[in-house]
């Protein structure tokens, strides 16, 4: 297949049907736009279509989490679980396709792998993975932050004779772990679901951890009939609410410091906090946790001891302890009787810093210590987070410039919403944006990047790009709200480091940590203005 011709050419082309492609084709459609969305899987739903994995569920409060967008839709759903599990979301995501019929704008099994700008037509061409193309004068990136998944770089790899997945690959169809020998690879948020969940069920688990994290109770349960009705009838407030905080959770962090309370009144808001459902104990915690780092040790080390509670054999829960880094400065995973795990009989912990792991081999993991033989293997070990998505995309702007190399050391953006160098390109959640409780940056970005459109659309632009001045600034100001952060001294895939990708062990900022609040007086301000800080033609 060859480029569209101009008779169906769509105005704009959108990369990913998850949250944030489904909600952009929406908003386009509405400014009476031609649209074409290209999705890799074979249905909608983006993260949630691809992360099937035993026990995956939200750690953001479901009747937070859902599109604000509809009454009708808010009206008619009914989240079963104040968390949702994966079964629910992506039943959601279809409901929400056929209720506004976006599949027929949409393009499946259609891995995007090339986009290049033409600088006399202002039109990006995408190239699929089977050849085909598609242009459009617009070109929309929904990618993800956490798509781009990695597997161990460890030797032998491909030499395991059993099922090994990847959790972000977990087949469709059942996998029956019952009984079976399994191993596990990574003790991040995905594995400790992962884990929590077929310890139950497995006959024998073995845990490979490189970093443990910390982790504090999800407290899930079910939505009674009584809290449903009160749910829908209080979403503009949830929403309001979530419009006020830094992260767009629920949860706002306590004007209190934990440096200036005394350890009675410390330990009894931590013990409520511990006690509490959700991202509480995490970002509405004292302000200080997250930034002093003599708050920070006190609450690490309260954390510690619940830890050191919850696990029976000292030596185990000291290796549960993380060592290299405080509480909270990386994503923190919410859990659900996953310390306990670790009392089971069948479940073993392999600390890989005292045994590394030498290869994976036709049976199993072999570490200096010992051969552990497996029946399934799982790789619970992450993704190449923010950019990893568009460094595997051939993405070339005017003069055929790769955005790969021009983000080699740190990606150059404006607002997050474009990057340097490459017009009509629009970035949904790509680096330098607000991130937190996912959907509802989506719909912010989604809505203000529709108001660009509508903008150029009503005065006739065909091109835009950002200021080279702007895209200083604003780079300048992303580095300025990073820099008294803890978070960003620690290495995660939110500080874009991944061992398993070359190149990426240094350091980057890759979001936008001044707080949501802060981010969208910043981009309305802009929109307000006129956009000064977008050149047009
Ligand atoms: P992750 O946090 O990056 O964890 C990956 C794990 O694999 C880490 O423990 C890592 O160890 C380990 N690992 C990677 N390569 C390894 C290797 N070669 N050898 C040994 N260990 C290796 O990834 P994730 O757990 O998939 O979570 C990513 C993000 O997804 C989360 O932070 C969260 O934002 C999101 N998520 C959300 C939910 C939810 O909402 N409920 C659930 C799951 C995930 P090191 O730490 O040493 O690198």
């Amino acid at each position: 297949m060859t480029a569209t011709t101009s008779a169906d050419a769509p105005d704009a082309i959108i990369i990913g049907a998850g949250i944030a492609g489904m909600y952009q084709l929406i908003r386009l459609r509405e400014l009476g736009m031609r649209v074409r969305v290209y999705e890799a899987g074979s249905d909608v739903g983006g993260t949630w279509y691809w992360n099937r994995y035993p026990g995956a569920r939200f750690d953001s409060e479901s009747w937070s989490y859902g599109y604000s967008f509809s009454a009708e839709l808010l009206q008619e759903w009914n989240w079963p679980e104040h968390f949702a599990a994966q079964p629910d979301t992506l039943r959601y995501l279809n409901h929400v396709a056929a209720k506004f019929d976006l599949r027929r704008d949409m393009r499946f099994n259609s891995r995007v792998t090339a986009a290049q700008f033409d600088d006399a037509s202002s039109r990006w061409t995408i190239t699929l993975e089977d050849g085909a193309q598609d242009s459009a004068t617009l070109l929309i990136t929904a990618l993800g932050p956490l798509s781009a998944y990695t597997l161990p770089n460890i030797p032998g790899r491909d030499d395991f004779v059993g099922p090994a997945f990847h959790t972000a690959r977990w087949p469709r169809e059942p996998v029956d772990l019952k009984g079976k020998r399994v191993g596990i690879i990574g003790t991040g948020a995905t594995a400790i679901q992962t884990i929590q969940t077929i310890a139950k069920e497995v006959g024998h688990l073995t845990v490979f951890q490189r970093t443990p994290n910390w982790a504090a109770p999800l407290h899930n349960r079910a939505i009674t009939a009584e809290e449903q009705a009160k749910i829908k009838a209080s979403y503009p407030e949830i929403f309001e609410r979530c419009r006020q905080t830094d992260t767009c959770f629920i949860h706002q962090s306590d004007p209190r410091k934990a440096t200036e309370v005394s350890p009675e009144e410390r330990e009894a808001f931590w013990e409520r906090l511990y006690a509490e459902p959700g991202f509480g104990i995490w970002v509405g915690n004292f302000r200080d946790v997250l930034v002093d780092p003599a708050a920070n040790a006190l609450m690490t080390e309260w954390a510690a001891k619940k830890i050191r509670q919850r696990v029976k054999d000292p030596a185990v829960a000291e290796k549960l302890i993380p060592k290299n880094h405080g509480f909270g400065t990386r994503r923190l995973p919410l859990e659900s009787g996953y310390f306990e795990v670790y009392n089971q009989p069948n479940v073993e912990l392999v600390d890989i810093n005292e045994t590394p792991i030498e290869r994976i081999t036709p049976k199993g993991i072999r570490t200096t210590a010992c051969e552990h033989e497996f029946d399934v293997l799982i790789y619970a070990t992450g993704f190449d987070g923010v950019t990893g998505p568009y460094d595997r995309m051939d993405i070339r702007g005017p003069g055929g410039q790769s955005l790969k190399d021009a983000w080699v050391g740190t990606p150059r953006t404006l607002l997050g919403m474009m990057a340097e160098g490459f017009p009509n390109l629009l970035m949904v959640l790509g680096p330098h944006t607000a991130r937190g409780n996912i959907p509802r940056n989506i719909e912010e970005i989604v809505d203000w990047a529709t108001g660009l459109v509508r903008h150029m659309r009503v005065n006739g632009l065909k091109r835009v790009e950002p200021r080279a001045a702007a895209v200083e600034d604003w780079a300048r100001h992303v580095e300025e709200a990073a820099a008294g952060l803890l978070f960003s001294q620690v290495n995660s895939w939110q500080t874009g480091v991944n061992r398993n990708v070359e190149g990426r062990d240094v350091r980057r900022t890759l979001g936008y940590y001044g707080g949501a609040v802060r981010y969208r007086h910043k981009v309305e301000a802009v929109a307000a203005a006129g956009y000064q800080e977008f050149a047009f033609r």
